[in-house]
């Protein structure tokens, strides 16, 4: 199908995008944009150009499917485009609605004039995948909406309505009501009244105090931006519009650009936003399978989870029924979530009516016969496989045919819960994060039976309410706490042999983990770990533990169960979240070495990343071979949106990617070689070792 659109109306040339989902600027479209400028320059009748989107929208740039082929720098480029576009002897206007960003802002930006739907949506969002605007939009924007406006643009990427500009003079005119029709009259004007063709290249740009200003942002933008060089580089290139001509500051945007592009920050943020993509594709259902469709929610237990759950329901307006056994737990859950939607509504983020709106939405229930039309019933009781058997069996009786009955548990097998029911192609585990209504990941656990449109329904559901959802298989704590497992009991080990708390934590930190172990613990509760290892000691009374669970075993049982008894790894001033520093903790670790007869050794920071970090990567190359994630890809996701791993590292499979899985290969077998940095334990999983020995990588 043409991505482009040629047709004559009235003397003027429409050249109309038609790219979908959102007109990118393809190699199609760009040679198709440049062939349709030349037709029409030699087209006497023609008067002038006009350049417009499909599906009422200009253009969302750059188009990521061509991302990483020939086909992104094949000629014509963006640039070449821009400037055959912004030399053409007739005058084009962009006629601007819906979005108009990244390379489609810039393409705008190379046309004589500009009319635009008030609605429409404008950005130059490059920095959010490590960049800068690379087709002139830092030289251009200042240009036309002064350097403080387009700065504030090009450093966030955040989206700005096309009205909010109306006092600048980026737009020609605002048009109501058929935008193709208005930019037609509007050219008519033009050719009519002989306007010479605005080149915004060729506009003045200037500042009262371009020194301090610039001092005063580099400072502002530099201590928020610490590990992502990009925010600052745009600061430099929208400098450079001031400092330098127009062609210069090009070249210096191109520069900039280059350097971005190769560095590894880009790379990883450019990995994460396709992950992101990729993860919505469920693999191996059936074409013909379409969602459900659901538009009343129950929820099980208004604990932490279910009143985090709830909220994320009624924030997207869609009815929830909660349940709960007991009348005081109920309250309590309600007020969590009407407390939520009070702090939105002091805080300003929320207007009164809508809250009140939002939470009128909810229904707290103490009776299961209120779930017997629900659409989708979440539950969220206590980790317990005979607890979870009492309410499958009940929802079962009651849930309409069709419903869709999701568990949150954390640790236990999907299969057996699905086995408790009548219906287990109906049932699915939605793994939400704590705190539920924040934490952007959702795994969504497949189990062996589970029917292709309940996957869809759930993956569809999680945009909704603004999650990204992988796809799990089942196996002992799914993709996340599988993997997190190995990482935290390096830490433990580590932490017997020499290191300390803090050390292992800062060192972590310093990577990039917005938590150390020993913190996510006291934050998450040591008791859970505390009470799947007894769970576990239950079920197979042989099990032999290491000695550094001990360790942790140990500390629960003097109550330090974290931030909420106010000690744990540390201790915690009332009811402060800083971490104190706690002797009483490090008498318990050296008490701990003695017993075991573990003498301290220095650990380098070096050996503290690599043992916790190659261990996550260890496992998540066998949860890849086992086929429970998807694609590497998908456990980068779980790992940044779900436990704090440095998006600018592009999660733990990409960064093994990055440092070389030889590289990767070899310091573990350096691990296995000595007993102090936990021997045998060291084994290279087979996927990991083929791919090294192939040079091949996860992604
Ligand atoms: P919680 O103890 O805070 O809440 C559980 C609630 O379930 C309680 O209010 C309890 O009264 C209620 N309940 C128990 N049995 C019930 C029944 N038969 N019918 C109705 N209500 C019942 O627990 P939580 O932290 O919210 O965890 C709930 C589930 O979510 C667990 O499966 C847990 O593994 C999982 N999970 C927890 C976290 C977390 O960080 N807390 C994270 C992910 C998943």
């Amino acid at each position: 199908m043409n991505q482009i659109h040629f047709e004559k109306q009235q003397g003027v040339a429409v050249i109309r995008l038609d790219n979908a989902p959102v007109n990118g600027l393809s190699h199609a479209v760009r040679k198709g944009i440049v062939d349709g400028i030349c037709q029409a320059e030699l087209d006497q009748e023609i008067k002038a150009i006009i350049i417009i989107g499909s599906q009422n929208m200009f253009s969302g740039g750059a188009d990521i499917r061509e991302f990483g082929t020939a086909a992104v720098t094949a000629k014509p480029n963006l640039l070449n485009v821009i400037d055959i576009v912004e030399t053409s002897t007739k005058p084009v206007i962009a006629a601007i609605s819906g979005i108009c960003m990244g390379g489609g802002l810039e393409l705008s930006l190379g046309c004589h004039f500009r009319v635009v739907a008030s609605s429409a949506q404008l950005a130059l969002p490059e920095v959010k995948i490590g960049l800068i605007p690379g087709a002139g939009g830092t030289q251009r924007l200042p240009r036309i909406i002064g350097v403080e406006a387009a700065l504030n643009m090009i450093v966030s990427g955040e989206t700005v309505r096309a009205e909010m500009l109306q006092a600048t003079p980026l737009f020609d005119e605002f048009i109501e009501g058929d935008l193709l029709a208005g930019a037609i009259a509007f050219a008519h004007k033009v050719v009519s009244e002989k306007r010479s063709l605005k080149r915004v290249r060729d506009l003045k740009v200037s500042h009262p105090k371009p020194e301090a200003f610039f001092m005063f942002v580099r400072n502002s933008v530099g201590s928020v931006s610490k590990n992502y060089p990009a925010p600052l580089k745009c600061v430099e290139a929208v400098q450079a519009c001031l400092t330098q001509s127009f062609e210069d500051g090009m070249q210096t945007e191109a520069r900039l650009f280059g350097e971005l592009y190769l560095g590894g920050e880009s790379q990883a943020l450019r990995h994460l936003f396709l992950s992101e993509r990729n993860a919505a594709k469920v693999e191996g259902v059936s074409p013909a399978a379409k969602p459900r469709n659901v538009s009343s929610i129950g929820i099980i237990g208004a604990g932490t989870m279910g009143s985090g759950i709830a909220i994320n329901f009624l924030l997207a307006g869609i009815p929830v029924t909660m349940l709960e056994s007991k009348q005081e737990a109920l309250d309590r859950g309600v007020k969590h979530i009407t407390d939520y939607f009070a702090d939105r509504v002091a805080k300003r983020k929320m207007k009164a009516e809508k809250a009140q709106t939002l939470v009128a939405l909810l229904t707290p229930s103490l009776s299961y016969e209120d779930l017997a039309h629900a659409d989708l019933v979440i539950e969220a009781v206590f980790e317990s496989m005979d607890v979870k058997k009492t309410v499958f069996e009940k929802l079962d009786s009651v849930c309409k045919p069709g419903a869709i009955l999701a568990s949150n548990t954390s640790t236990l097998d999907l299969n057996q819960i699905a086995s408790f029911t009548n219906r287990p192609q109906d049932v699915v585990g939605a793994h939400f994060f704590s705190p539920a209504n924040v934490m952007k990941l959702l795994e969504v656990v497949r189990g062996a039976k589970t029917a292709d449109d309940v996957l869809l329904t759930i993956m569809q559901l999680a945009k909704k309410i603004k999650k990204t959802a992988v796809i799990s298989g089942v196996c002992d704590g799914f993709i996340g706490n599988r993997m997190i497992a190995g990482y935290s009991g390096e830490a433990g080990k580590m932490l017997e042999e020499g290191a300390t708390v803090q050390q292992i934590d800062k060192a972590l930190e310093k990577f990039g983990m917005a938590m150390g172990p020993f913190r996510m613990g006291d934050l998450a509760g040591n008791d859970i770990g505390w009470s799947i290892r007894k769970g576990i000691t239950q079920q197979h009374p042989n099990y032999v533990w290491p000695s550094s669970a001990l360790l942790a075993d140990k500390l629960c049982e003097l109550g330090r169960f974290g931030q909420k008894t106010g000690a744990g790894w540390y201790s915690y001033a009332n009811g402060k979240r800083d971490p104190l520093p706690d002797s009483a903790v490090e008498a318990l670790v050296e008490a701990h070495r003695k017993e075991h007869g573990i003498p301290a050794r220095k650990i380098s920071n070096t050996e503290i990343v690599q043992r916790c970090i190659f261990a996550l990567v260890n496992e998540g190359a066998k949860i890849l071979e086992e086929g429970i994630a998807q694609r590497a890809s998908d456990i980068d996701i779980v790992y940044i949106y779900g436990y704090g791993f440095p998006p600018y590292r592009g999660g733990p499979m990409f960064y093994a990617d990055r440092v070389g899985l030889l590289i990767v290969q070899r310091a573990m077998e350096g691990f296995a070689r000595n007993d102090k940095t936990g021997g045998a334990s060291w084994v290279p999983a087979p996927l990991l070792a083929r791919l090294s020995s192939d040079d091949k990588t996860f992604n």
